[in-house]
C-alpha cells in the first residue's frame, strides 16, 4: 500500500519484524523479546548494526535492476560517480549561498545543453535543474500557459478561454498531470492504423486560440519511435500563415534529448527550429546519472515569464530560480557535471552508439524467432515494442511477459491507446549497462519458453488492463 493511501494500521497480534537472534550483537536472546512492529513506531531504539541488517534484508526482495528492460531510468552508474554522490549528500542544491560551487556546477550543465541542443546564443538561453522530468515538464507547461494569459488578458479568465494543450494520445503520464494540476484541457491526437505518435497535420487542426502549446516527444514511451518535430513545427508555421495563430512547440526530450545529438545529429529536431521554445531531458535516463535529475532549457528569457521565477540568496546576491520543490539533493546534480565531463561528446556517442547496436540486435532477433511482429526496431530512442504474429493464436504478450519475468526477466506488456486498444505489444527498453550477452541470454531464454507457450490451448490472460510492470 503507498503512503498516499490509507496507512497500513497495526491489527491486534499481527505479526512483527523477524528478528535473527544473532542481530542481538551482545546478546543474542535480547532481539527476540524485542522484535518491532512494522507499522508503528517502535517504543524503543535498535543498535545500528541490528536496523541495517533488517532493512537489508527486507530489500533482498527487490528485483534485480539490470535486468529490468522496463525502466529508462540509469541503473548502472561508475564507483566514482557514486563517491562524488556520496561525498554530496548533504548537499541541498537551493541553498545557491552555501554551496555555490554546487551552483555553478548547475549553471555549467545549463550551458553545456543550450549548446548540445543548439540554442541559436546558448548565453541567451535559460534554464534549471529538476527531480526529473516531470517537474521539468510542468515547469515548461507553466511556462506556456503563463504566455498564453498574458497575450489573452483581455478574455482570461472567461468562459470561453478555457487553455488547452495539443499533444499525442502516446504522451507520457506527467502531461495528463500537468493538464489536471493546472487546469488546463488536454486534446490527444488519436494513434490511427501504423501512426503510434502525433501527427503534425492532426495536431495542427486541435489548435486554436486557446491552445498554450503543443507538446512533441523526442522518444515515444510506448514504442521508442520520435515524434515528426520539424514536421510538427511546419504544420503549425501553415497554420500562423492561415490563421495568425502563433503556437509554440515544447520538446519533451526525456530519453531522446540525450541520444539524437549524439546518435542522429542531423535530425533537427531542437533549438534549430525557431517555433520550439523549451526543452527537457531525464538527466537520470540516458543522460545517464541515477534517480533524481532532470532538466529543462528555454531558447530564451522571454520564453519564462519572469514572475514564475523566484529569488533566493546567493553569496549575498541574487540567484533566480524556478522548481516546483524547495530542498532538494544536489548530488545528482554534480552526478550529471561529472557524466559530461567524463563522456564528452564522443563519449556519449559510444555508450549511446553501444546501446542502440544492442536494441537493433536484439529486436532482429526477436524478429527471427519468427512468432513475433516488430512495431519499431530500436534505431531511434534503443527501445522496442513488439507483438504476437497474426497466426500466433495460442499466448499472447501478456502470457511472454509472465513467464519471461520467471526467469528474472522483467519486460512490460500493455495495450495501446485510442484508437489502437486493439493491439497489445511487448516492449525493450535498452541501457547502458544491458550487454549484447545479456541480450544473448534473454533470447535464450525465449527460444526455451516458446515451445511451452505454442502448446497452450489459449492464451491464458483474464485481465489485459492489469498490464505487467509499470511501462512508462
Ligand atoms: C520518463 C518520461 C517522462 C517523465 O520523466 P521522469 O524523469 O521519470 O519524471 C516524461 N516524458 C517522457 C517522454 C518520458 O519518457
Amino acid at each position: 500500500m503507498s503512503p498516499l493511501h490509507q496507512s497500513p494500521s497495526e491489527k491486534p497480534g499481527e505479526r512483527t519484524l523477524a528478528v535473527n537472534p544473532f542481530y542481538g550483537e551482545a546478546d543474542p536472546t535480547a532481539g527476540m523479546t524485542d522484535a518491532p512492529p512494522k507499522h508503528r513506531l517502535p517504543d524503543s531504539p535498535l543498535p545500528p548494526t541490528t536496523a541495517y541488517q533488517l532493512v537489508h534484508d527486507e530489500l533482498m526482495l527487490d528485483g534485480n535492476s539490470r535486468l529490468n528492460l522496463a525502466t529508462f531510468v540509469t541503473t548502472w552508474m561508475e564507483p566514482q560517480a557514486g563517491v562524488l554522490m556520496a561525498e554530496c549528500r548533504d548537499k541541498n542544491m537551493i541553498d545557491k549561498d552555501e554551496y555555490p560551487r554546487t551552483a555553478e556546477l548547475e549553471r555549467r550543465c545549463v550551458a553545456m545543453l543550450a549548446d548540445l541542443w543548439n540554442a541559436p546564443d546558448p548565453s541567451a538561453a535559460v534554464g534549471c535543474s529538476t527531480t526529473g522530468s516531470s517537474e521539468a515538464c510542468m515547469l515548461a507547461g507553466m511556462a506556456l500557459k503563463r504566455r498564453w494569459m498574458k497575450k489573452n488578458a483581455d478574455r482570461y479568465p472567461s468562459p470561453e478561454a478555457r487553455p488547452n494543450l495539443v499533444m499525442g494520445v502516446n504522451v507520457q503520464v506527467c502531461w495528463e498531470k500537468f493538464c489536471n494540476f493546472w487546469e488546463v484541457e488536454a486534446r490527444q491526437v488519436p494513434m490511427e492504423g501504423d501512426r503510434f505518435h502525433l501527427d503534425p497535420a492532426a495536431a495542427a487542426e486541435l489548435c486554436d486560440e486557446n491552445t498554450i502549446g503543443v507538446v512533441g516527444i523526442l522518444g515515444s514511451t510506448f514504442d521508442g519511435s520520435y515524434e515528426p518535430i520539424a514536421e510538427l513545427c511546419a504544420a503549425l508555421d501553415g497554420l500562423q500563415e492561415r490563421t495568425g495563430l502563433d503556437i509554440p512547440v515544447h520538446v519533451d526530450g526525456a530519453s531522446g534529448a540525450m541520444v539524437a545529438p549524439f546518435l542522429d545529429p542531423d535530425l533537427v529536431w531542437d533549438f534549430r527550429l525557431p517555433r520550439v521554445a523549451s526543452v527537457n531531458t531525464s538527466g537520470h535516463k540516458y543522460g545517464l546519472v541515477y534517480p533524481g535529475v532532470g532538466w529543462v532549457l528555454w531558447r530564451t528569457a522571454d520564453a519564462l515569464p519572469d514572475e514564475l521565477v523566484f529569488h533566493v540568496n546567493y553569496l549575498g546576491g541574487d540567484m533566480p530560480t524556478f522548481a516546483l520543490n524547495f530542498s532538494r539533493p544536489g548530488a545528482q546534480v554534480v552526478a550529471q557535471y561529472y557524466t559530461f565531463l567524463r563522456l564528452g561528446r564522443e563519449g556519449y556517442r559510444a555508450v549511446q552508439q553501444a546501446t542502440r547496436d544492442v536494441a537493433r540486435g536484439l529486436a532482429e532477433r526477436i524478429e527471427a524467432l519468427g512468432d513475433f511482429q516488430l512495431l519499431t526496431r530500436g534505431d531511434e530512442l534503443p527501445v522496442f515494442a513488439f507483438t504476437t504474429a497474426p497466426d500466433v493464436k495460442a499466448y499472447d504478450v501478456f502470457d511472454v511477459s509472465r513467464r519471461l519475468r520467471e526467469r528474472g526477466w522483467l519486460v512490460p506488456a500493455y495495450t495501446f491507446p485510442a484508437h489502437r486498444q486493439d493491439l497489445a505489444v511487448l516492449r525493450v527498453v535498452c541501457r547502458n549497462g544491458f550487454s549484447s550477452d545479456l541480450g544473448e541470454l534473454l533470447i535464450e531464454d525465449l527460444n526455451r519458453l516458446l515451445p511451452e507457450l505454442r502448446r497452450q490451448p489459449h492464451p491464458f490472460t483474464r485481465d489485459r488492463d492489469a498490464a505487467t510492470g509499470f511501462h512508462h
